[in-house]
C-alpha cells in the first residue's frame, strides 16, 4: 500500500542521529544481560523535509550512517519502497539502519495526514498487550508480579526463564500458574536465540528444549519464546512438531533476525508458530508490513518484539494494528516489569508514558506514528555513546 503514496510531494533535507543514555539508579538486571544495566541508551533519528515537517525513529544504534545519508538527502520523502530498498543494501555494507525507516513512515504519515496504522490497511487502533516482564525475582514475588498485572487489568504475562538452574525458573513458573489459575494467559521466554556481545554460554539444543517444552506444556503455557539458536531451523522444526502432539503451545522467535530470506525459511520451514521481528531492528515498517502479512495468510501469528523505548513500542504497535491486528497478533509485547523496568525509565524520549488502560492500548488518528518528544530530557541525556553501561 505504501507504495501508492507520493501525491503530496515533500524533499528530504535532513536526517540528524543524536544519542543519548539515561543513568539507571538502582540499575536494571536484565534477565537476558549477564550484567546489570547501569545506562539505557536512545539513538533518536529525524527525517527534516522541505517544508519543515520532522519525522522520529529510535531503535538501533545507526552507526555508520552518515556515510550512506546522502543516499536519502533529496529524494521525495514519500517514496518510502525506494528508501527500504536502499536501506536493505546498507543494513548488508554497515549496520541495522531501520530507525530512518520509521522515520519516514511518521513523516509520510504528516505528509498525507493519516496515522500509520490506518496508511498499512488497518481496521482497528485498538491491541491486547501482555506484560513483558525481565527480573529475574524469587518465586512469590514473581507470583505477587502477577496478581498485581491482574489488578492492572493485565490478562496476559511472559516470564523469563535463564536462571542458573531450570528447575528454579520452572519453580517460578509453577508459583505464578498456581497464583493466577487461569485468570492469565503465560508466555515463557527462554531467550536462547541471541545473546549479547559479553556472554559466551551455549544455547540450548533440541533435547534441552523438548525437557522443558513439556513442563511448560503441563503448565499451560501459551507460547514458547526462543527455546533454540536463531539459526537452527531443523531444530525448531523438529521441537515444533513435537510440541503440537502435547496440545496448544505454541513456539515463537525471529525477534532479531535480520533478513527477509531468513524469516521466509523459518515460515517455509514449519519452524514458528509466532513471528516477532521487531520493526525498528529488522527490515523496517516497510519489509515487515509484507512479511506480516505473509504470515497471518499462513495462519500464524505476527507480534514483534518490542523490547526498546516507547518509539519503538509505538512504532511496532502500528504495524501491527495494521498488517495484523488482534486476531491476527492475539497480544503484543509491552515492556514492563517495574519498579526496576518503569513505563518513565521505558518511554524517557517521550514527553509522557504510553498508557495501557485495561491491559489494552489504543494508538491514536494523529498523523504519522504521534511521536511526542521530550527535547529537555533529550538534551540532558545527550551522549556520545548508545551503550548500556
Ligand atoms: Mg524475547
Amino acid at each position: 500500500m505504501y507504495q501508492e503514496l507520493g501525491g503530496n510531494l515533500s524533499e528530504i533535507v535532513a536526517i540528524d542521529i543524536t544519542h543519548h543514555q539515561l543513568p539507571l539508579d538502582p540499575p536494571f538486571p536484565a534477565s537476558w544481560d549477564p550484567r546489570p544495566r547501569t545506562r539505557f541508551p536512545a539513538t533518536i533519528v529525524r527525517v527534516t523535509d522541505a517544508d519543515g515537517r520532522v519525522g522520529v525513529g529510535s531503535g538501533d544504534v545507526m552507526y555508520g550512517f552518515d556515510d550512506y545519508a546522502s543516499h536519502f538527502i533529496g529524494q521525495e520523502a514519500s517514496d518510502l519502497a525506494q528508501h527500504a530498498a536502499r536501506l536493505a543494501n546498507v543494513e548488508f555494507h554497515a549496520g541495522r539502519p531501520w530507525p530512518l525507516d520509521i522515520a519516514l513512515w511518521d513523516l509520510a504519515g504528516q505528509v498525507e495526514q493519516q496515522p500509520v496504522w490506518r496508511m498499512l490497511g488497518g481496521s482497528s487502533p485498538t491491541l491486547r498487550l501482555y506484560a513483558s516482564t525481565a527480573v529475574h525475582r524469587a518465586a512469590s514475588e514473581t507470583a505477587e508480579v502477577a496478581r498485581r498485572l491482574i489488578d492492572d487489568g493485565f490478562e496476559a504475562m511472559k516470564v523469563r526463564f535463564g536462571r542458573p538452574s531450570v528447575d528454579d525458573d520452572l519453580a517460578v513458573l509453577a508459583a505464578v500458574r498456581s497464583a493466577v489459575g487461569d485468570r492469565m494467559t503465560l508466555m515463557v521466554d527462554c531467550n536462547q536465540g541471541w545473546r549479547m556481545p559479553w556472554d559466551t554460554a551455549r544455547p540450548w539444543d533440541v533435547e534441552r528444549a523438548w525437557s522443558v517444552a513439556r513442563e511448560l506444556s503441563s503448565l499451560g503455557v501459551y507460547w514458547m519464546e526462543e527455546p533454540l539458536h536463531r539459526g537452527d531451523y531443523e531444530g525448531m522444526a523438529e521441537l515444533r512438531s513435537r510440541v503440537r502432539d502435547l496440545g496448544s503451545m505454541r513456539i515463537a522467535g525471529a525477534e532479531m533476525t535480520r533478513e527477509p530470506y531468513e524469516l521466509r525459511m523459518l515460515l517455509q520451514r514449519g519452524c514458528l508458530d509466532v513471528f516477532q521481528p521487531d520493526a525498528v531492528c529488522t527490515q523496517g515498517i516497510s519489509g515487515l508490513a509484507e512479511f506480516g502479512r505473509e504470515v497471518v495468510a499462513a495462519g500464524h501469528l505476527f507480534t514483534p518484539h518490542t523490547w526498546g523505548n516507547g518509539i519503538g513500542v509505538l512504532a511496532n504497535l502500528h504495524l501491527t494494528a495494521g498488517v495484523a491486528g488482534e486476531v491476527g497478533s492475539q497480544w503484543v509485547e509491552w515492556p514492563f516489569d517495574p519498579p526496576e523496568w518503569s513505563l518513565d525509565r521505558r518511554d524517557y524520549p517521550l514527553s509522557s508514558p504510553l498508557r495501557a488502560v485495561g491491559g489494552r492500548v489504543t494508538l491514536s488518528d494523529e498523523p504519522g506514528v504521534g511521536i511526542h518528544l521530550d527535547e529537555a530530557m533529550l538534551a540532558r541525556t545527550l551522549s556520545m555513546k548508545a551503550t548500556f553501561q
